[in-house]
């Protein structure tokens, strides 16, 4: 069949590899001028596989009316006159219902190791290089009281709890810290890596696959009968379409009539250069901040730091505000890198869904395909949606139980 994969993200460019492998003709298309632009190109670098959790769960909900109206609070609403944004809220809202986050947390889980496994094979098969690191990834908490949260969630998942003192052997970097570990839960199996050069050395060996990259090609419609309508005017047609346009799905699918619940949840990350001064004292274990909710990946000699969600509609804007606060919570973590001054500031629209399960599957017109919606795990995720995806299509079954839509 000849396929057109609908933007070049991660999810995209793996969906694109996954379909080229089974047979089929690829073409991929996106505005930008290369893969991996968006969404996919500054983010936090976790393959959180052992903590495949949606966001909306019962502890959120009294968090939430705390932090409203602060600049810097780690979830922030913005409210705007759109509907879609108070929906995607109240939808939210009511994820958080006890029951919900387990039943989700399952469904994630189960197709975020298959995720790990495919990610696993492809880096053996093509001996990918993205700075990855496959040293686990240490949750820790400042108080008592994240630590105890932490604690009744990690009983029920079986994880791995340490100790302040067991936190400190795995990432020595942290016994610094001004506010002091008190403990943490590790997840060795996971991984952490940069999204944005796995995707571009994907969209490469994709490319010698035979997969035909178009970029600088704005998508304007897409009609199931007669292809995809370019800003340009021109048409592109294939035997099927696979919608994979991070937050920017939704608008495309609705003149279809297809409604799924995506909405652009943004966030920021910096990133900092390490200089031969700061490489020892930066952590090289993918961390995560339980307090601010950050997390935190050693990419090479480079320090990301990513997190905070704010509902703004489709703002793309850099807010230094946030960014700072992620940047002071760094230096409190490593007082060594104070001396850092050069930091890249960044900001991306996640494509989230309220209960951060992906729509992976079929529409009502049997040409028309879906995977997006992948929130705060699309890194995670990606390989093995694809490999899901490829499987539908190819009409053969998938490897992993996924509610296919
Ligand atoms: C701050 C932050 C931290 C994160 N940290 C992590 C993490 O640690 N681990 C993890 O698993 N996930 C993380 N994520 C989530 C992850 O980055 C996303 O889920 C993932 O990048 C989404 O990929 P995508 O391919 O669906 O979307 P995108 O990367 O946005 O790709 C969509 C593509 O579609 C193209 N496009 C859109 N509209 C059009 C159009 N009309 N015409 C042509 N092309 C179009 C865009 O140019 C883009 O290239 C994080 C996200 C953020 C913002």
């Amino acid at each position: 069949m000849k396929i057109i994969v609908l933007g070049a993200g991660v999810v995209g460019v793996a969906g694109a590899w996954y379909l080229a492998r089974a047979g089929h003709e690829v073409m991929v298309i996106d505005r930008r001028s290369a893969p991996a632009l968006e969404t996919s190109f500054a983010n936090g670098g976790q393959i959180c596989a052992g903590h495949a959790q949606p966001w909306a769960k019962p502890s959120v909900v009294p968090k939430i009316f705390s932090w409203l109206g602060r600049e810097d609070a780690p979830l922030l609403f913005r409210p705007r006159a759109s509907w879609a944004q108070w929906r995607w809220g109240l939808r939210f809202l009511r994820e958080c219902m006890p029951g919900r986050f387990e039943r989700h947390s399952r469904t994630l889980a189960a197709l975020a190791h298959y995720s790990l496994e495919c990610l696993r094979a492809l880096r053996a098969e093509l001996a990918l290089r993205y700075d990855q690191l496959e040293r686990g990834i240490l949750h820790f908490a400042t108080s008592e009281r994240d630590f105890r949260a932490m604690l009744r969630q990690a009983e029920v998942a079986g994880q791995e709890i340490k100790s302040a003192a067991q936190c400190l052997e795995i990432e020595p970097a942290l016994a610094h810290a001004h506010d002091r570990v008190v403990g943490g839960v590790y997840l060795r199996e996971d991984e952490s890596g940069d999204t944005c050069r796995f995707t571009q050395q994907l969209a490469r060996h994709a490319a010698d696959r035979g997969v035909h990259f178009r970029f600088g090609d704005a998508i304007a419609a897409i009609d199931p009968r007669t292809g995809v309508h370019l800003a340009d005017g021109s048409v592109v047609t294939g035997d099927a379409y696979v919608v994979s346009l991070g937050s920017y799905s939704p608008g495309l699918l609705a003149p279809l009539g297809i409604r799924i619940p995506v909405y652009p949840l943004k966030g920021y990350s910096v990133t900092l250069p390490l200089g031969p001064a700061e490489l020892e004292a930066a952590p090289t274990v993918s961390l995560t901040d339980e307090a601010f909710r950050i997390v935190i990946s050693r990419l090479g000699n480079r320090l990301r730091a990513a997190g905070t969600a704010e509902l703004a509609d489709y703002d793309t804007s850099v807010n230094p505000v946030r960014c700072a606060a992620i940047v002071r919570r760094l230096r409190a973590l490593f007082p060594a890198l104070g001396a850092v001054t050069t930091v890249e500031n960044w900001a991306g629209l996640r494509p989230a869904t309220p209960n951060n399960v992906p729509v992976i599957g079929r529409t009502r017109f049997p040409n028309v395909y879906m995977n997006t919606g992948h929130g705060t795990l699309g890194w995670t995720l990606a390989c093995g949606s694809a490999a899901l995806i490829a499987d539908l299509i190819s009409g053969r079954c998938p490897a992993v139980a996924f509610p296919i839509t």
